[in-house]
């Protein structure tokens, strides 16, 4: 199918909030660095949610959403020499083109040219989409658009992962799982005996508690509103939990007389701006050090006073745990193969692609943690 359009299978948000629709839809060949993949099993993030909501964000329909997947490559298009067909790989929603200063410096991933976007729904070669049905455009969503079987593209947001790796599984390190580890080991940087607080026990939160774990913090206090999240917290670490709803002060208020001043680190992975600054505030002056990971909605404000800061606290934030998609996400992967890192016990649910509104009924009720979506039933 090199060069040639192919139809297929897609799920389509053509409204924002209504069921999505399985359609046949035109793929059109990957163009210059770009690559056209067959996907084989994506999953649900709540960052697909929000934009099929479009509630606190800008509306773009129709489109194809979901960013979180593996799957093989179909063809390549012109000036790739990195990838060839055949090769198993993980789509990424930020990218690395290799050039600019971001992906030269050891500290960014924020590429210039292929960082996260969530608004564009083209592909940045020729500003227009692969997909389209009957003629009419169907939008990407950050430049991966898993919910299809096959999508394009740019050949600088895939990682090239070993070929033995199991995708049903290690899909998930495609997103909320490096995401949420990535946030606590790269950029939080708790020391060995710290205290490490998670706002949100979802799959990206109970991931950095994982990285909590990994890194030998003493308590990890996960907070969350949904009391079912804290039998599943015990299997990643979580030590003690705390439901903001049973407490009639401020969670910042009711954490720092849990620690004796404030968690030494704090990582946000809820999305709601109310935690995020309890996530800054909780941790203690001097030394502490906050991660913010959720993606808010496009209007919210960041409130907090001055001297919270002058008091010596750092606040940080960070896109897909500060990993650099195609220099280290197959390391990620390889992790996974020597047993060093589990995956399994972060996916809880699994459907066929044509029961793919079933796994937004499960992330809207809070029920388990990733729903994997299998492409062929
Ligand atoms: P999820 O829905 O599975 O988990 C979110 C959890 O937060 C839920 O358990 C929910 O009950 C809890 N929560 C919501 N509001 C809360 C509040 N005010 N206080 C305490 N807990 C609260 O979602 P997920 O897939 O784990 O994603 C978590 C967040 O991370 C989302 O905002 C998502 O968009 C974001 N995300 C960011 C990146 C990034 O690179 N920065 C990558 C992936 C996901
Ligand atoms: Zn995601
Ligand atoms: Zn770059």
């Amino acid at each position: 199918m090199s060069g040639k359009v192919i139809r297929c299978k897609a799920a389509v948000a053509r409204e924002a909030g209504k069921p999505l629709v399985i359609e046949e839809v035109e793929v059109a060949p990957p163009q210059k660095m770009e690559v056209r993949l067959k996907i084989l099993f994506t999953s649900l993030c709540h960052t697909d949610v929000y934009f099929w909501e479009a509630k606190g964000q800008n509306p773009l329909f129709p489109r194809i959403l979901g960013h979180e997947a593996g799957g093989i490559v179909e063809s390549v298009g012109e000036g790739v020499t990195n990838l060839k067909p055949g090769d198993k790989v993980l789509p990424i929603f930020t990218g690395e083109c290799g050039e600019c200063r971001h992906c030269k410096s050891e500290e960014s991933n924020m590429c210039d040219l292929l960082r996260i976007n969530t608004d564009r729904g083209v592909m940045i070669n020729d500003g227009k989409t692969r997909f389209s049905k009957d003629g009419q455009p169907i939008y990407h969503f950050l430049g991966t658009s898993t919910f299809s079987e096959y999508t394009v593209v740019h050949s600088g947001c895939v990682a090239k992962i070993n070929p033995d790796a199991p995708l049903d599984k290690v899909c998930v390190l495609s997103c909320g799982i490096s995401t949420g580890m990535g946030a606590t080991l790269n950029v939080a940087k708790p020391k060995k005996g710290m205290s490490v607080a998670v706002f949100g026990l979802g799959a990206v939160g109970l991931a950095a508690a994982e990285g909590a774990r990994i890194a030998g913090a003493s308590r990890i206090i996960g907070i969350d509103l949904n009391p079912s999240r804290f039998n599943e917290a015990k299997k990643f670490g979580v030590t003690e939990f705390v439901n903001p709803k049973d407490h009639d002060k401020p969670i910042q208020e009711v954490i720092a007389a849990m620690t004796d001043g404030g968690v030494d680190r704090s990582v946000e992975c809820t999305g709601n701006v109310r935690a995020m600054i309890s996530a800054f505030e909780c941790v203690h002056d001097g030394w502490g050090v906050a991660v913010l990971v959720g993606v808010p909605n496009k209007d919210d404000e960041f409130k907090t006073l001055p001297v919270n800061l002058l008091n010596e606290r750092t606040l940080k934030g960070t896109f897909f745990g500060n990993y650099k998609p195609r220099s280290d996400i197959p390391g990620v992967v390889e992790k996974y193969m020597k047993k060093e890192i589990e995956v399994e016990k972060f996916i809880t649910h699994q459907v066929g692609f044509t029961d793919i509104n079933k796994a937004f009924d499960y992330m809207l009720k809070g029920e388990g943690l990733r729903c994997i979506i299998r492409m062929e039933a």
